[in-house]
């Protein structure tokens, strides 16, 4: 099934992505795998089943995120969140 979610606000971070030419992603949306990092990150989560976390999301959609590595996107997102979580402690 196709993401139909909202990405708009991650357009950005989409851009600067690696293309998965090799099929490794399965087409899956690598939007919504920056998303799932990211809630990751934030939790410092330390136990990541990146197999199983890319096989739950939906495949890919238009937009920025088309034919991105999903693996680069969860990267991307992970990290993002944990510098979230470092920026929102007090
Ligand atoms: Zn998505």
């Amino acid at each position: 099934m196709a993401c139909k979610k909202d990405h708009s606000k991650i357009q950005n971070q989409m851009r600067n992505l690696p293309y998965d030419q090799g099929g490794k992603g399965r087409h899956k949306c690598a939007a919504c795998a920056y998303e799932q990092g990211f809630e990751d990150g934030r939790n410092l989560k330390e136990n990541v089943d990146l197999d199983q976390i890319l096989d739950s999301l939906d495949e890919s959609q238009a937009k920025a995120q088309r034919h991105k590595s999903p693996h680069a996107a969860y990267a991307q997102g992970y990290y993002d969140g944990v510098v979230d979580y470092y920026n929102n402690k007090s």
